[in-house]
């Protein structure tokens, strides 16, 4: 299944790695690479590195790595094919599939959100300018939509009449109908879908327009918000209104927030939270918190109380098992939501954010709330409908610490209470979520001799390569790259033909500098050889007068390695003591691996 693979290779040579990451990252460029702060993981001092001629990337704090084609995958939560596919955009090249039916299915996908954009502008240029559109307008000024928020998030308005659009841009009837944008009516005449209507553009997460939510002018009839219709290009159980904006900003915060509104998105950014989104016109689904739980640990739903209170908790409970993520709730005051909020005391909306609780905990702290604990009776009745709302959670763990909490507010024995909610169920076994690795500066990262040689045999070949021998490293990765960078001349062909484990290592060789001297990195890995060297001969010398025999020699490995520190007879001892190596048994010097020259 796919794209063809030669038009996938055509993609990685005619894109710029460099130009592709600065959109997402400042690149600075140091000796042959570039360099910046990852945006895969948080950290103050750059360990992101890039080969543009090599076309790689890594980061030496989290292990991101990869070329242009899994940095978009990574960047903008893309498949394969479908970051094939930004890149070829870019590049306006077109590609051919493998299965026709796919190429054709991409095709038409293609030309459906083409007309949606058409839309887009068309709507947007109608809010901006038509004479009709004067009541929008003063709608969205009222909402607190000035003009610069309603051109960067593209609203627009659909005129009050039935086929302004369909004749504004003439598409094929399919292409209207499949896109959502119109229907035939029973005179088979074009239709516009949406009338007399302030339209915010609803884009996929890799920012292509797919369809709208059209909410209606105050005082106007008809039901107050209606969305696209679902098409192969629209998907309300799967779309979430600004992620495509959001996306970069959930995951440096590793926190979603989820509203209900598009209002409620842009007023989040207003107040400086760009890491908001909505879902359009339906509840949390699954699949919505399936395609979160790629970007944040953390998801907080930011509705109104009496919405998240009517939630579904076990499903909730549920979700935050099998995608480990955690859903906490953002407890809005009475009846004002975020949009109203980001305007009137946008401080007080952070702080209510950043108050969000666990799910639980605020279920449990609405029932305890809306309940009188003036008596015992009372307080008991409280702690009694309060304990059937933690009996739902499947973890026996949490539970009882909620138990705990129930107790000190009810004043009653946790031991009573929890034999209540104790229950035969299988402990949940939430894996602890993964630890954010610390990040390393990049020259931090452990530079053994052997490593830092394999690095100037790429940047200093000539210099350095008549010191090397296979018998300077001692471990195999390290010799199969060295044995793999030897035969091929262009390091490129030696990341390709390398087994996994040796490219891995050629990645990291390749994507650092290395400011050590050629002669400086030689003698570490001399005094290392003749380390190893002086402890096999002890070993094998147990006899008396074997040791003896071999005194001379250790005698003379030893002054050799002393020489090594000497600036003046440096050089001479190492060619000594590579001569020396040389003719040991063990060295057995092969030949280097297919040549390809
Ligand atoms: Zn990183």
């Amino acid at each position: 299944m796919g794209i063809l693979d030669e038009d996938v290779q055509r993609v990685r040579e005619v894109t710029d790695i460099v130009a592709v990451m600065t959109e997402h990252v400042q690149l600075k460029r140091v000796g042959r690479r570039w360099q910046g702060l990852c945006p895969f993981h948080q950290e103050k001092t750059p360990s992101f590195s890039v080969n543009s001629e090599l076309g790689l990337y890594r980061c030496f704090g989290c292990g991101a790595k990869g070329d242009v084609i899994t940095f978009v995958r990574e960047i903008e939560h893309l498949d394969f094919p479908g970051a094939v596919e930004h890149l070829a955009a870019k590049a306006g090249m077109t590609l051919r599939y493998t299965d026709r039916n796919e190429g054709e299915a991409r095709r038409r996908k293609g030309v459906l959100i083409d007309a949606v954009a058409r839309a887009v502008d068309w709507y947007h240029e109608r809010l901006l300018s038509s004479p009709d559109a004067g009541p929008a307008r003063g709608y969205l000024r009222d909402r607190g939509l000035d003009g610069e928020a309603v051109r960067a998030y593209k609203i627009g308005w659909a005129p009050d009449s039935y086929d302004s659009l369909a004749r504004a841009l003439r598409l094929p009837d399919s292409e209207l109908v499949d896109s959502g944008l119109g229907f035939l009516n029973s005179r088979n005449s074009q239709t516009d879908f949406f009338r007399g209507r302030v339209l915010f553009p609803i884009f996929d997460v890799s920012g292509d327009p797919v369809g709208f939510g059209g909410r209606i002018l105050p005082g106007r009839t008809g039901p107050k918000y209606k969305n696209s219709t679902e098409s192969r290009i629209y998907a309300k159980s799967k779309l979430l209104y600004g992620l495509n904006w959001a996306k970069a900003t959930i995951v440096t915060e590793d926190e979603a927030i989820v509203c209900e509104g598009y209002t409620d998105v842009i007023g989040f950014a207003s107040a400086g939270l760009r890491h908001a989104v909505a879902t359009c016109g339906t509840a949390l689904t699954e699949d919505h918190v399936r395609s979160l739980k790629s970007f944040a640990r953390r998801v907080v739903l930011a509705f109104d109380a009496d919405t998240a209170g009517q939630s579904a908790a076990d499903r909730f409970y549920e979700w935050e098992r099998k995608y480990e993520v955690d859903v906490a709730v953002a407890v809005l005051p009475g009846g004002v939501d975020p949009a109203d909020l980001a305007r009137s005391d946008p401080e007080r909306l952070r702080e209510v954010v950043n108050g969000a609780v666990p799910f639980l905990g605020f279920r449990v702290n609405r029932t305890l709330d809306s309940l009188p604990m003036g008596t015992p009776e009372q307080r008991a009745r409280a702690a009694e409908a309060a304990l059937a709302v933690i009996a739902e959670h499947p973890s026996d763990l949490v539970r009882d610490q909620y138990v705990m909490e129930v107790a000190s507010r009810t004043r009653l024995d946790p031991n009573s209470l929890r034999s209540r909610v104790d229950r035969p169920r299988a402990v949940t076994t939430r894996r602890a979520p993964p630890q954010r690795q610390s990040a390393p500066m990049a020259s931090s990262w452990a530079e053994s001799p052997e490593t830092e040689a394999l690095r100037l045999l790429v940047e200093q070949r000539d210099e350095i390569s008549p010191w090397l021998h296979e018998s300077l490293f001692a471990d195999p990765l390290n010799l199969d790259a060295y044995q793999t960078l030897l035969a091929h001349h262009d390091p490129r062909d030696a990341l390709a033909s390398a087994d996994d484990a040796t490219a891995d290592l050629l990645g990291k060789v390749l994507l650092a500098d290395s400011d050590a001297e050629p002669m400086d990195v030689v003698e570490r890995l001399l005094q290392e050889a003749v380390r190893r060297a002086l402890t096999q001969i002890e070993m094998s010398t147990r006899e008396p007068d074997q040791a003896l025999a071999m005194a001379k020699e250790v005698a003379w490995l030893k002054l050799r390695r002393e020489e090594l520190d000497d600036p003046v007879r440096r050089v001479e001892a190492a060619e000594a003591l590579l001569a020396w190596l040389l003719q040991q048994p063990g060295s057995n010097p092969t030949e280097p691996r297919g040549l390809d020259e």
